[in-house]
């Protein structure tokens, strides 16, 4: 799947233009990382992948289509999002809330199929499986959160902070996951703020600058021969 994001403007009320002139591409089959500071734009960004946003100026396209014309379906393409916040439905179980990623499809049977593939992959959910996804702890409801968003069989998964305030060894897991989701072939569009492990893990990263402008791009060999970037991540 495709994603074309160009020269985008993206305004909050008649004041915060939070995104400037942002330019990228997301390939085929790529993993893409985006980074950058607190307020650089990147959720942003995100949910105006997710349509939640409109442009001011500029274009989003997934597959030539425009993700804010009226017609296009995220959930037709098979466009996922994890949340930051993950948004997990704290009184529901975690079978319930699996459920629930797929309660759009009707293939029942290969739905099945597809919740026993993600607890092979996320062995804790089928532990924990009747209890109430709010005792769970906050790496295991991320674990959830992509579990759940696998439930479309996305061609393309956005992932916002998934590695955010989780102990290291749950951040290894997460960038373990992503990694195994793009050799399945899922396109992923990964915000993260742990650059260096992003750039290392990513096939191209973007970094972007408040407000909403991209200031450098490529692999890691590409980024650290940049004086722009390398300055803004404070990189040795
Ligand atoms: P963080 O890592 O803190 O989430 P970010 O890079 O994702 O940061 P955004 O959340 O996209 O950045 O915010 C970009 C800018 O837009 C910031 O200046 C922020 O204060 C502003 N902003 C974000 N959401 C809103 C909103 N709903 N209304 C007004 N301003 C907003």
């Amino acid at each position: 799947m495709d994603l074309v994001i160009d020269d985008l403007y993206v305004q909050y009320g008649s004041s915060v233009m939070a995104v400037q002139g942002a330019s990228l591409n997301v390939r085929d089959g790529e993993l893409v990382a985006l980074i950058g500071q607190n307020g650089a734009g990147k959720s942003t960004l995100m949910k105006a992948v997710m349509g939640w946003v409109g442009p001011h100026s500029g274009s989003v396209m997934i597959d030539g289509a425009a993700v804010n014309d009226r017609k296009f379906s995220h959930l037709k393409r098979g466009v996922s999002f994890v949340p930051e916040d993950r948004g997990i439905f704290s009184s529901l179980t975690v079978g319930e809330n699996l459920r629930l990623g797929g309660v759009t499809r009707r293939d029942k049977k290969a739905l099945d199929a597809d919740i026993e593939r993600e607890l092979e992959r996320f062995p804790v959910l089928r532990k924990y499986w009747g209890r109430g996804a709010s005792l769970l702890s906050g790496g295991e409801q991320q674990q959830l959160a992509i579990a759940r968003a696998m439930m479309l069989n996305p061609r393309l998964l956005l992932l916002d902070e998934p590695t955010l305030g989780l102990a290291p060894i749950i951040v290894d897991l997460i960038f373990d996951v992503i990694e195994q989701l793009r050799a399945e072939g899922v396109t992923i569009l990964l915000v993260e703020q742990n650059a260096v492990r992003s750039i290392e893990v990513a096939d191209r990263t973007y970094v972007l600058q408040a407000p909403g402008r991209v200031i450098g791009s490529g692999t890691a060999a590409e980024l650290s021969a940049s004086p722009a970037v390398v300055e803004y991540l404070g990189f040795e």
